[in-house]
């Protein structure tokens, strides 16, 4: 396994073709647009491999028996589910953000069984091959972006219907050695720093969308491969220094881009799906399900870092013991709480798949995720609330060293004596950071928008066994007769 440390170092021995603001990005590490999302990430290896932490962020791999990072394991049973959960909570607790590794690791997590699926309809070979695949970026501990959203096009159309046919990624040239494909994946957590890509369908596929049933491994700096980060609320402080940033360190969301495939060539060893466009949905219902699972975890982290920041900032302004404060802060506490309480949920009622693979409860697992995208901004509300407007009309940290006014920003900026203007100005930027748009908007429409999940819920609850039910609690016979 990697430390954070060295995780950084070995994308250094990666030379991906990234654009940013017109410009060519040589270096993710050394580039402060990025550095702090590459902090992040880093967290997931120190947590595998600090001995305080590692018996949560590591798993031993069935496939081999060796210890590995959590993020690069399948899922056995009820106990790897659950621990899941509690290393997202805990890694988001030390990020306040998105620390990205979590699209790849479900994306291998639904591979895994769809492959094993797959082969037993269609006589491939694609479980082996891919459990191969798997045991390599085990040992090597790679860092993999799942890429699973096409730019879609017009919504009323099915990919094959678009005017553009690469508006979905598609294989254009098969090959005995392998296939070329072509399109675009957006909004690619991770993707600057990650070491490959699991490219997946989107959605599930009819029969004459063969060429768009395609799951395959890309190196990040395979040729043809082209990304494009993209821009965030108030990204230039980045640059500018540390105060305004409000979280330096781990940055705002996980660092988002566009990855090109300019026919891109992919060998046979790299491919899980080439065709079967019968499993394309299973796998992104599944994908889906485990991705869900992860919301009420990893954000529960994060606003536990926002409702210690309003705390503290209640604290400094002398309202901490006010009622109302503490009611809001309850009821911050109260929906966190139900948030991650979903995510435990669905792990507990998992079920056990074919090849042995532990699968989360669906159902739950969608009702913790629209519980997410309904509770975030609420607790984002909570904290603008009791935080006050200051968060929204702070002088710039470039003004705070000014020898003409800097001690001016200082002296009316505090609030008691033994709390400097910088420690309330930085909580406050904090505040200002993790309740701005990029964070409502991710948590909103990260691992599927709220009307997917509404699709899933219809879906799994059984309507007739409830109407049956009323019947007979009100004794009234079939359709609504006495
Ligand atoms: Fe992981 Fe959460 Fe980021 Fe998704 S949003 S990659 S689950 S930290
Ligand atoms: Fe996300």
């Amino acid at each position: 396994m990697m430390t954070g440390a060295e995780y950084i170092e070995s994308l250094r021995r990666l030379k991906p073709e990234l654009h940013f603001m017109g410009q060519r990005v040589e270096s993710v590490v050394d580039h402060p647009a990025m550095r702090p999302h590459v902090n992040s990430a880093a967290a997931t290896y120190d947590l595998a491999t600090n001995p305080e932490t590692a018996e949560l962020g590591s798993a031993v791999s069935h496939l081999t028996g060796r210890r590995i990072n959590r993020w690069t394991h399948i899922p056995q049973d009820r106990e790897d589910l659950v621990k899941k959960v509690k290393m997202l909570r805990a890694v988001g607790q030390v990020t306040g953000t998105c620390f990205q590794r979590c699209v790849g690791m479900d994306g291998f997590i639904s591979t895994y069984s769809v492959t094993f699926e797959m082969d037993r309809k269609h006589g491939t070979d694609y479980h082996e091959r891919f459990k191969r695949f798997l045991v390599e970026t085990q040992d090597a501990d790679l860092m993999t972006a799942g890429a699973m959203t096409d730019p879609k096009g017009d919504r009323s159309k099915r990919p094959g219907e678009q005017h553009d046919p690469d508006l979905f990624v598609r294989v254009v040239e098969r090959r005995p050695d392998g296939v070329v494909i072509r399109g675009c994946k957006l909004h690619q957590t991770g993707a600057v720093n990650s070491h490959q890509f699991l490219v997946m369908p989107g959605q599930g596929l009819v029969e004459s969308e063969r060429d768009y049933a395609i799951v395959c491994a890309v190196p990040v700096d395979a040729p043809g491969v082209i990304m494009v980060f993209g821009r965030q609320v108030n990204d230039s402080r980045k640059w500018e220094g540390k105060v305004d940033q409000g979280n330096p360190t781990y940055g705002v969301v996980g660092g988002e881009a566009m990855v090109i495939f300019e026919d891109v060539f992919v060998p046979n060893a790299r491919i899980f799906m080439n065709g079967e466009t019968d499993f394309a949905g299973l796998l992104v219902d599944r994908f889906a399900s485990y991705h869900r699972q992860n919301y009420g975890a990893c954000k529960s982290g994060n606003l536990d870092v926002l409702v210690g920041a309003t705390a503290s900032l209640a604290e400094m302004h002398g309202v901490l013991k006010a009622g109302h404060v503490r009611d809001k802060l309850a009821e911050m506490g109260h929906l966190v709480e139900t948030m991650y309480g979903g995510a435990l949920a669905c792990s507990h009622e998992c079920t056990n798949l074919g090849c042995g693979t532990a699968f989360v409860d669906p159902l739950q697992a969608n009702v913790s995720k629209l519980n997410v995208g309904r509770y975030y901004p609420e607790v984002t509300r909570l904290a603008q609330d009791i935080a006050g407007g200051f968060i929204a009309t702070l002088p710039s940290e470039q003004d705070l060293e000014s020898p003409r006014v800097g001690d001016y920003i200082r002296k009316y900026y505090q609030t008691q004596e033994d709390v400097p203007a910088e420690a309330r100005i930085k909580l406050g930027r904090l505040v200002e950071n993790m309740t701005g748009s990029t964070p409502i908007v991710e948590c909103m429409h990260g691992a599927g928008s709220p009307q997917a999940q509404k699709v899933v819920i219809q879906r799994q609850l059984d309507w007739g066994a409830r109407m049956k039910m009323a019947r007979r609690v009100a004794k009234v016979g079939g359709k609504g007769n006495p």
